[in-house]
């Protein structure tokens, strides 16, 4: 069964399931005159590809706006097209110690993440895949052009690719949902994503297109309007840190056992470890602007 779709000019939206919710993702798909290509290949694309029917066929081109196990979970089914990564982020999809490395998790976690990968996500690593650098941009024939924005903080290499004509922005994992931003690996940056936040205010595009759950926003007011919530919940979390430390000095470990990020009853193999960096970055900032001291471990209010 084909998932539901929408067409933008030259972009094809077809929507994962539950809206692209986390496991799965949105496949965009965008035909130029003489090239097809798309965008992240999310699990529900594992129903066609060059082997049958579906939103990979015909693809020659895979350009990932980032790499992360949901993003690559059926490039599998596209073993000769061209991908293309951007240059932060290309060693995760070479190989699976580069996705790792990548993720960054205690050795428990990342052996059960290996499991994932492979099982659950389909992932097969790419050491044909080629970097690309800010600013790329690739021709697909008929005046269709992608070109790449790095805009990081999610991962290193996070890009987002815009389409023209069209002013189509495919802005990846600054998914705009309820979660809120995502920096818990290793190749995350706290920093980064709230410069990457600011530039993205001020982007020119007239239609935006997540990879989770939103999907795809064609008015500028309600896309600012998402984004600053999105970016509300930064300070939400911050907010909630400086409340505990408030109480008295805790240590990281004892911070991560308060769930910052996810709720208490939420259970995944690298809970802990995004916990424990997103925490790390919040505090970095914190302690850079002297709103908190570190002694020894021990973090307190200045
Ligand atoms: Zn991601």
């Amino acid at each position: 069964m084909n998932n539901p779709s929408q067409r933008i000019g030259p972009v094809t939206v077809h929507f994962g399931r539950k809206n692209g919710k986390y496991p799965d993702g949105n496949q965009v798909v965008v035909t130029g005159g003489e090239v097809r290509a798309v965008f992240d290949t999310p699990l529900s694309s594992q129903t066609g590809g060059q082997a049958g029917a579906g939103p990979l066929d015909g693809a020659e081109l895979v350009l990932l706006g980032h790499v992360h196990e949901d993003h690559c979970a059926a490039l599998n089914r596209l073993p000769r097209a061209a991908v293309f990564a951007p240059e932060g982020d290309l060693a995760a999809v070479r190989s699976v110690d580069g996705m790792m490395a990548h993720y960054g998790y205690s050795p428990a976690a990342s052996e059960k993440m290996r499991v994932k990968l492979t099982g659950e996500f389909h992932f097969q690593p790419r050491p044909d895949a080629r970097g690309y650098p800010d600013g790329k941009v690739w021709e697909l024939g008929g005046g269709v052009t992608v070109r790449a924005i790095h805009m990081p903080g999610h991962t290193r290499g996070h890009s987002v690719l815009m389409v023209e004509p069209g002013g189509i922005a495919f802005i990846g994992d600054i998914d705009l949902t309820g979660f809120g931003p995502y920096y818990g690996d290793a190749c995350s940056n706290l920093r980064d994503f709230l410069d990457t936040l600011e530039r993205i205010e001020h982007m020119e595009a007239k239609v935006w297109i997540t990879y989770h759950h939103k999907g795809v926003i064609t008015e500028r007011e309600l896309f600012l309007e998402l984004l600053r919530a999105f970016r509300e919940k930064v300070a939400l979390r911050e907010a909630a840190i400086l409340r505990v430390l408030a109480e008295g000095p805790n240590t990281l470990a004892k911070l991560v056992a308060h769930r910052f990020i996810y709720p208490p009853d939420y259970h995944d193999v690298y809970v802990e470890d995004v916990e424990r960096k997103s925490l790390t970055e919040h505090l970095s900032i914190l302690l850079e602007q002297e709103r908190v001291k570190e002694e020894a471990g021990v973090f307190r209010l200045a």
